[in-house]
């Protein structure tokens, strides 16, 4: 068949399932959806990734090193650990350029790979497909038992099976809840809110009493809702992918038309067969044949029922599959457009800043400014000493002391108090004297060099001024014009 008669047949065949959603019933109430268990490569794949996630997901909490969380999203205290190094709200410059980073891979990866993510990755999918729904065929049976039972009046048995999964839904989001605040504030301060008394606890009670009747209602009743009514990614389709993006595609050209295929006669209709195992897998209601749709989570059930059904008919799998809409229309393969270099070259930029911000980014900051509204003090012994503020921004785990030297000439450093010992993760503001002999005092203003060691390790250089005593520059000044009068008199 060729294109121009495809073409006719999609609009003939009507858009209408562009106007509804899948989900809703023409009344307007929701169709509940009981999709059919799909069984098949991907869906294997798919569920040895999701292991390997959950395991990611509840075991990345329990790791420790040197006593530290290696993963923690400490939002409300604004503290956070990434693969071990720590992060606070002085790196909120790191952050933003992380989240900007962030949303230009998301537009790129999304332009070439479409929904990869959403399939793969996403905590809503892996948890729903992986997780509940897998509980739902243990305890019920398959899609049909699924709905006869919910269709039923309360016997017994009924009442036993959801009793049952209702318990088993509270555990599971009751654990993930944990799971979730300890990624927030880590296991040991939940393990401390775990075995004290709630009054002791109140707000991390709440958290979790919150998180887990979230999960709770969401796993239970809004399921695929949350893909195709809530989540602003999936919203996000229709302008970040085009034709050359690889999406979850029926390929038409090869399908159509379709029809039922029929004992000992020669088939002159296209391979599908139009069995539906491909409508009644999609965990989401809706049918692939129409094209790409926003409620598709590319969750790949579909292509496994139509694969089973092209291994049946002894057909080529792959009637449905990972392609792009330019990959059926002209069997080519590609992948680098303009828009797809365009965001590249963004995006190596950016990753390229936030390398060299990383790498180059120091673990203890220290800040020397001389103190506001104050000129010089003359000292004993002939000396001179301007008063500065030193801030010091401990970024480790760890006990910092600090020196500081003058570099580039005699002088002599006080520091005010005993605050020379930085505690972890925390700034220390300290005041401190520099000392200057008044004979080396040439100008008003002296360039002074400043070393600052930790450990005995120079960590930064800093240039500031010293004031020095305007008497001593005109004293200068009249010293040099006495020796020019006096260079005069010699001269005559
Ligand atoms: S599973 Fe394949 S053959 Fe069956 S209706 Fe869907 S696309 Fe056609
Ligand atoms: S259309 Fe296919 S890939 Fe998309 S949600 Fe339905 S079953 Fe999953």
């Amino acid at each position: 068949m060729n294109e121009n008669n495809v073409k006719n047949v999609e609009i003939e065949g009507s858009e209408s399932f562009r106007d509804s959603l899948g989900i809703v019933e023409k009344s307007g109430k929701r169709k509940w959806v009981y999709p059919k268990e799909p069984k098949g490569r991907f869906t294997n794949a798919r569920n040895v990734f999701s292991g390997i996630l959950l395991i990611v997901l509840f075991g990345t909490p329990f790791i420790d090193i040197n006593g530290h969380p290696f993963m923690l999203f400490d939002i409300i205290n604004r503290k956070f650990i990434l693969l071990g190094f720590p992060f606070g709200p002085h790196d909120f410059y790191l952050l933003g350029l992380t989240m900007i980073t962030t949303i230009v891979f998301i537009f790129l990866f999304t332009a070439v790979f479409g929904r990869l993510f959403c399939g793969w990755v996403c905590p809503q999918t892996v948890f729903m497909e992986s997780v509940f729904r897998k509980i739902d065929y243990w305890i019920e049976g398959d899609h049909r038992n699924q709905r006869r039972l919910n269709e039923s009046s309360w016997t017994g048995e009924k009442t036993f099976k959801k009793g049952v999964k209702y318990l088993i839904y509270f555990s599971i989001s009751f654990l993930t809840a944990n799971m979730l605040l300890a990624w927030i504030i880590g296991i040991d301060a939940l393990e401390k809110i775990v075995v004290a008394p709630i009054s002791e606890h109140t707000s991390g009670f709440m958290a979790i009493t919150l998180f887990t009747g979230l999960f709770y209602w969401i796993f239970i009743w809004f399921r695929e809702q949350a893909c195709i009514l809530v989540c602003p990614y999936g919203r996000l389709q229709g302008v970040l992918l085009d034709h050359n993006s690889i999406v979850i595609a029926y390929d038409y050209l090869r399908g159509e038309p379709r029809g039922k295929i029929k004992r000992n006669e020669e088939r002159k209709l296209g391979d599908c067969i139009a069995c539906n195992e491909c409508v009644v897998v999609c965990p989401t209601g809706i049918d692939i044949r129409n094209g790409t749709q926003l409620e598709c989570v590319n969750c790949t059930a579909c292509i496994d029922a139509c694969d089973n059904v092209m291994d049946k008919i002894k057909k080529p799998r792959g009637l449905i599959r990972y392609v792009s809409q330019n990959g059926i229309k002209e069997k080519v393969k590609k992948i680098f457009t303009t828009r797809v270099i365009g965001y590249t070259i963004v995006q190596v930029l950016l990753l390229s800043l936030l390398t060299f911000f990383l790498t180059t980014r120091s673990e203890i900051d220290v800040t020397i400014l001389r103190s506001p509204g104050m000129f010089y003090q003359e000292q004993p012994n002939d000396k001179v000493s301007n008063l500065y503020d030193m801030k010091v921004l401990n970024k480790t785990f760890d006990q910092k002391n600090i020196e500081v030297k003058l570099l580039n000439r005699e002088g002599e450093i006080k520091i005010l108090g005993d605050n020379k010992s930085i505690d972890p993760q925390e700034a220390a503001l300290t005041k401190m004297f520099i000392l200057l002999d008044k004979k080396s005092i040439a100008t008003m203003n002296t360039p002074l060099v400043i070393g600052v060691y930790s450990e005995g390790i120079e960590i930064q250089r800093i240039n500031t001024s010293f004031l020095g005593p305007v008497e001593k520059k005109e004293h200068v000044e009249e010293h040099n014009d006495k020796d020019d009068s006096d260079k005069k008199e010699d001269h005559k």
